[in-house]
């Protein structure tokens, strides 16, 4: 019999990447989403699939299925939309996490935790292992999502100590490329969405904030190497792809790439916002004999020709 998976957040980017990944090895695969930044349109492709199946739902609400392996993507993922309805963010990630746990604990099910670099908020330590303990403000705009990360991190600790749970938890840092919704308002699609329309670039504060890129290939090859680890690899483990760009780098190359003639626009720089992030992978080049193989020029050449399409199709 096939493995039976469970993906909350299915319909989202990366959960609609990893929905079509875990299809093609053969899994028999549940999407769970309530459609909140996910799409169906990103797994309509699918839906011919018949160990494929469609599920609306809400995470903070209990689920009953029988599952073998469940990965935990539920949550709006860009600040403009974890912040629309910050109890709600908080929500998903805790209340979903309990759920899903509790799912995991009757099912005996292995379970993921998608979690993220915002754990490390604005890091003193650069770059970034998954032995730094971070440095969040827990009462700001971002808390809702930092802290809801963090707290239901702890849960799948304990669930591990208390109830003996398979868990994984990986922490991934910007990811990018098709899939993304063009109002997602994340800066790799914002940047490029706004070159192909020839309106500004919106670079918030000065531009000499880093963020490292990972394309979503990458990025759910590490998290299907992580599901299939030993027993004993729980994480915390940093996926991501270490190269840093400054933002206003990030601009200039998609403005070549496009070969757009947008003017650059300076926004104020959202409150919390993060001066550097780059992961250390050295953990998961060991533990999983993962590396990102595709980089910022080729990856944002995918993102550009997948938002054409998008756009042209509008
Ligand atoms: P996304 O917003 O595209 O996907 C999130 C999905 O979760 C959407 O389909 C949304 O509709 C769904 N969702 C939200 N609340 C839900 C709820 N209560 N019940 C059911 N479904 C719900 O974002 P993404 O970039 O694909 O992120 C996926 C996961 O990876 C998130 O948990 C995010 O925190 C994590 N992550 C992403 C990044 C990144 O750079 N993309 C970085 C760190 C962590
Ligand atoms: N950013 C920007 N212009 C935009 C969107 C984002 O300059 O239109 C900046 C943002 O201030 C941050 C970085 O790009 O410093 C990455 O932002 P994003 O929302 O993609 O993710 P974050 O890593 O901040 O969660």
């Amino acid at each position: 019999m096939s493995v039976r998976v469970l993906v909350t957040g299915g319909a989202g980017f990366i959960g609609s990447h990893l929905c079509k990944r875990l299809v093609e090895d053969g899994c028999d695969v549940l999407c769970v989403d309530n459609y909140f930044t996910g799409t169906k349109q990103n797994v309509v492709s699918l839906q011919d699939y018949d160990n494929f199946e469609l599920m609306r739902h809400d995470v903070t609400f209990p689920l009953y299925v029988e599952v073998d392996q469940i990965y935990n993507l539920a949550c709006p993922a860009s600040p403009v939309h974890y912040q629309f309805d910050p109890v709600q963010t908080t929500k998903t990630s805790v209340h979903g996490a309990i759920n899903m746990l509790g799912l995991a604990k009757r099912t005996r099910a292995k379970i993921l935790q998608a979690s993220t670099s915002e754990v490390y908020g604005d890091p003193e330590e650069h770059p970034q292992t998954e032995t730094y303990w971070g440095r969040v403000n827990p009462v700001g705009i971002r808390a809702c999502y930092d802290e809801g990360k963090r707290c239901a991190e702890t849960l799948f600790f304990d669930y591990q100590r208390q109830h003996g749970l398979a868990i994984k938890v990986a922490r991934i840092f910007n990811t990018y490329g098709p899939n993304m919704h063009r109002e997602d308002g994340r800066v790799v699609s914002n940047f490029i969405v706004q070159a192909l329309q020839g309106n500004p670039i919106t670079i918030y504060g000065r531009g000499e904030q880093t963020r490292s890129f990972c394309y979503v290939s990458d990025l759910v090859e590490g998290l299907i190497r992580l599901m299939a680890s030993p027993h004993a690899l729980h994480g915390p483990i940093n996926l991501g792809n270490p190269g840093e760009f400054q933002i206003i780098e990030l601009a200039r190359k998609v403005l070549a790439m496009t070969g757009s003639h947008s003017a650059l626009v300076y926004e104020s720089l959202p409150e919390d916002d993060p001066v550097q992030r780059q992961p250390d992978i050295t953990l998961a080049r060991t533990n999983l004999d993962w590396l990102p193989t595709v980089d910022l020029d080729e990856g944002l050449g995918e993102t550009i020709r997948y938002f054409e399409r998008v756009l042209s199709e509008a």
